[in-house]
């Protein structure tokens, strides 16, 4: 055989693989079988641009947006660590603000998001409910900064503290 077709037989076998570790990593983000229109990953693309809504001053980035055959796009956030029997009411309002980016950024206004946890995933509806719950919530946090006071610790969960962004300034932290 001409080194030539050893070549193309390489390339061919080298293609098979990316695609085979392509399609692992796509199972194991949780996604499902739809169009990845936007992912928070500089593996395979430059990292995308930070999502923006002026009127909630609202700034994010989701994990992954897909796009379903009939064209609806839904945010997906992935979890790791425990997958819980319920998902975190911060969790499902993390991803009502991925709704609201999405609708401020690409024009459409998804019903619902996914959270992907290791061993469970849940389909969060975006009713008006959890929209009244964000803006609330964002309402607070504002309050909050402008008083420079922090919140009492509505948890007494070491787990979570431990993997908090805020331990490193908070003085409630429970480890
Ligand atoms: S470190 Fe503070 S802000 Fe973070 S989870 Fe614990 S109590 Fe809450």
């Amino acid at each position: 055989m001409s080194n030539l077709w050893w070549l193309v037989l390489l390339l061919l076998a080298l293609a098979a693989v990316l695609l085979a570790l392509s399609a692992r990593k796509r199972k194991r983000s949780g996604l499902p079988d739809a169009e990845t229109v936007y992912a928070d990953t500089d593996l395979w693309q430059p990292l995308p641009r930070v999502l923006l809504d002026e009127d909630l001053g609202l700034v994010g980035k989701p994990d992954y947006v897909i796009r379903t055959r009939q064209g609806s796009l839904i945010p997906v956030e992935v979890k790791t660590g425990h997958s819980p029997a319920q998902p975190y009411d911060s969790h499902r309002l993390q991803l009502a603000a991925y709704g609201r980016l999405i609708a401020s950024n690409f024009e459409q206004s998804p019903k619902y998001g996914l959270l992907h946890y290791p061993e469970k995933d849940f389909q969060i509806e975006f009713t008006p409910q959890l929209q009244g719950e964000l803006i609330e919530t964002l309402a607070r946090i504002r309050q909050i900064e402008k008083g420079r006071k922090a919140p009492a610790r509505s948890h007494a969960v070491p787990a979570r503290c431990a993997s908090c962004g805020y331990r490193g300034i908070c003085d409630q932290k429970l480890t």
